[in-house]
């Protein structure tokens, strides 16, 4: 995921705790530094795609056991959760981070960059975390082991969801935020607020961006196929030809959001990706096959594009008498991203104790689509961006999220564990009354 505005001129580091922060925050984000630091280059060290977290699941639920709980494993098949239970009365919260690592070969220099290979819809590529999601885990492996020191002092009940495949499945596997719930993990236990962060390129180290309401998009997939009749390239006439009609079926599509949607409500994105068919200039193929994704911020609009994208793939390849076959979406995609108002503003001053009120910014609205969308459709949500982009590199040139280079700022890590627990802490000390 990709953040679509860049924040320069980092500031300084804050080593040491800031004001406002509570005391224990520091005092744990300290004890457990070097341990997060050392899982972080151990998991990106040994990556795993999606659905495949076998290792680094078994790191998790390890650590959770050492730390005395008892972890659930394997669910939506490799995701871990634990429930820590405090020793005094409380709300109850979850805290969620993501394993899965990408299908990039890694080009950075880094003593842990990561050798690993594999095989992915039939090619061979490397295996890198270029998302950050070592980041995330050992985040929250620190915070885990952080909140169980406190234990007994601690109002209410923790649940730290460790997920796979935040960048989806492997074709024909359920998994990821949805499968996680589909196994009832919020059956069994339902929060009150669940908490979940981001490391981004596009801000730099020493900060936090949050945004309020909807912060990432819904992504949806679509696939269209043109069905026409072959025919010799010199005898159009003889054959249906869904080269043109594919064409004509683009640029009319370009008016679903153009002319249809309410673009000054919120933004909506509809790209094509891919165009596949013929094989020689002079054949006229059967058919045309495109896919491609819907960015979208309100529901309504969501499926307004959905309806309006088939209707006009169907209606324009039938004015060239072919016909079209859209499934629009053609997978199940990520929801809308929404931080509850309400939550957003409440926990705002305690991600400002951390990093300081001018360090946090408002990043506005992103593209990029997560699945921790799920969970805050579940219950209220807040999901915040850490800065990754090292002080002397400008965030905007940085190689961003997904990249080969893409190069994570380890004080990221430190101000990751500060902040949630910062946020659970107070929080779970001050929960809203209703
Ligand atoms: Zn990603
Ligand atoms: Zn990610």
């Amino acid at each position: 995921m990709a953040a679509i505005l860049v924040f320069a001129a980092p500031p300084a580091a804050h080593a040491q705790q800031a004001a406002g922060e509570r005391p224990e925050v520091a005092a744990a984000a300290q004890a457990v530094g070097d341990k997060v630091v050392a899982w972080r280059r151990d998991i990106h060290a040994h990556p795993e795609l999606g659905n495949r977290e076998t290792r680094t699941a078994a790191l998790v639920a390890d650590h959770l056991r050492a730390l005395g709980l008892e972890p659930k494993t394997g669910i939506a098949t490799t995701g871990v959760t634990a429930v820590l239970k405090g020793g005094r009365p409380g709300p109850r919260i979850a805290l969620r981070a993501d394993m899965d690592a990408l299908p990039v070969t890694e080009r950075t220099d880094v003593p842990f960059a990561s050798k690993v290979t594999t095989t992915f819809r039939g090619q061979q590529t490397g295996v890198m975390h270029a998302c950050g999601h070592d980041a995330h885990t050992s985040v929250l492996m620190g915070v885990a082991e952080a909140l169980v020191a406190m234990k007994d002092e601690l109002p209410g009940e923790v649940m730290f969801i460790f997920q796979p495949a935040e960048e989806g499945p492997p074709d024909g596997e359920e998994g990821g935020a949805e499968e996680m719930l589909a196994q009832g993990i919020f059956s069994d236990f339902k929060p009150e607020a669940v908490f979940g962060l981001h490391v981004f390129s596009t801000l730099g180290a020493g900060r936090i961006g949050v945004h309020a309401g909807p912060t990432m998009a819904a992504s949806d997939r679509f696939n269209i196929v043109v069905k026409g009749r072959q025919t010799h390239g010199s005898r159009p006439w003889g054959g249906i030809d869904p080269v043109v009609a594919a064409a004509d079926l683009i640029g009319t599509a370009q008016t679903v959001v153009s002319r249809r949607q309410d673009i000054s409500k919120q933004p909506v994105v509809l790209s094509f990706g891919a165009i596949n068919g013929g094989i020689r200039y002079n054949i006229i193929p059967d058919q045309v096959e495109m896919v491609g994704t819907i960015r979208t911020f309100d529901e309504d609009m969501r499926q307004g594009v959905f309806a309006d994208l088939k209707n006009v793939a169907e209606k324009v390849a039938q004015a060239h008498g072919a016909t079209a076959v859209a499934q629009v979406p053609d997978t199940k995609g990520n929801p809308v991203t929404v931080n509850d108002p309400a939550l957003t503003a409440r926990m705002l001053p305690s991600l400002q104790k951390v990093v300081g009120a001018d360090n946090v910014v408002d990043p506005g609205l992103t593209m990029g689509a997560e699945d921790f969308s799920f969970y805050a459709r579940e219950v209220p949500g807040l999901f915040f961006f850490v800065g990754a982009t090292p002080r002397d590199q400008d965030p905007k040139t940085a190689p961003s999220n997904h990249s080969p280079e893409f190069f994570l700022d380890e004080s990221a890590l430190d101000i990751g564990v500060r902040a949630l627990l910062q946020v659970s802490l107070d929080y779970l000390n001050d929960p809203p009354r209703s």
